[in-house]
């Protein structure tokens, strides 16, 4: 089962990518975790996409594409969960192709509809676990006044990421309709969309997206 979550920054892709590792022992692989490593790795493409992603617009396709093929050509798995990727159609094409080399196919897509006001508020309230990954968000589930991450028990480990202000959120949300929202229109024409609403509780969106896994 090979699945793809998406939709618009702050829509809850990487959350409930979480929850299919944990329950479905998926793998998941997401480009914006994989730029954030080469990032903090210091190396020069590190370099050069730190800039890029600070600024919320999109790194190359020849990057991510290659970031992807490094993964599919190494890692086995019942399940891929691919968040974040594709955001072009260049990169649909390539994941097409990239998965038809390993013999396999794409399963199910599906779109995780929020609405603007709802991912502006969200993804300024954001935090995550430097330790663990564990999300955070100041309205709904905010840092423990302990100061401990309640996943996994780190210290004072809490991280905003560098491109969660409105300035760059506003650039990732244009790019996100002018880029990468043409796939909706993409997969649906292929047959392979599905949409849930993302608004909901975190489990209510998750109990939506085992609906479809379970019905594909
Ligand atoms: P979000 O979905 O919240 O915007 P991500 O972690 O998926 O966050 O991505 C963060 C940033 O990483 C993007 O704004 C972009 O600069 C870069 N990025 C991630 N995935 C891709 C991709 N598939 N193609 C191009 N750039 C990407
Ligand atoms: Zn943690």
């Amino acid at each position: 089962m090979n699945l793809i979550l998406l939709g618009p920054p702050g829509a809850g892709k990487g959350t409930q990518a979480r929850f299919l590792v944990e329950e479905r022992g998926m793998v998941q692989l997401s480009t914006g975790d994989m730029l954030r490593a080469a990032k903090d790795s210091g190396t020069e493409m590190g370099q050069i996409v730190a800039d890029v992603m600070a600024r919320g617009a999109l790194v190359t396709d020849e990057i991510v594409i290659g970031l992807i093929r490094e993964q599919l050509e190494t890692v086995e798995a019942s399940g891929f969960i691919f968040d974040g990727f594709p955001r072009t159609l260049a990169q649909a094409d390539a994941l097409n192709d990239l998965l038809a080399e390993k013999g396999q196919a794409l399963d199910a897509v599906i779109e995780m509809e929020v609405d603007d006001e709802a991912l502006v508020a969200r993804i300024t309230a954001r935090a995550t676990c430097g330790a663990c990954g564990e999300v955070y968000n100041d309205n709904t589930k905010p840092i423990p006044a302990d100061g401990k991450c309640t996943n996994c028990g780190a210290e004072n480990q809490f991280k905003r990421r560098a491109d969660d202000n409105e300035e760059s959120l506003r650039t990732r949300l244009m790019e996100y309709y002018k880029k990468t929202s043409p796939l909706i229109g993409y997969y649906y024409a292929k047959g392979q969309l599905s949409k849930i609403d993302g608004l909901g509780s975190m489990d209510g969106v998750k109990a939506a997206i085992a609906g479809v896994l379970d019905n594909t």
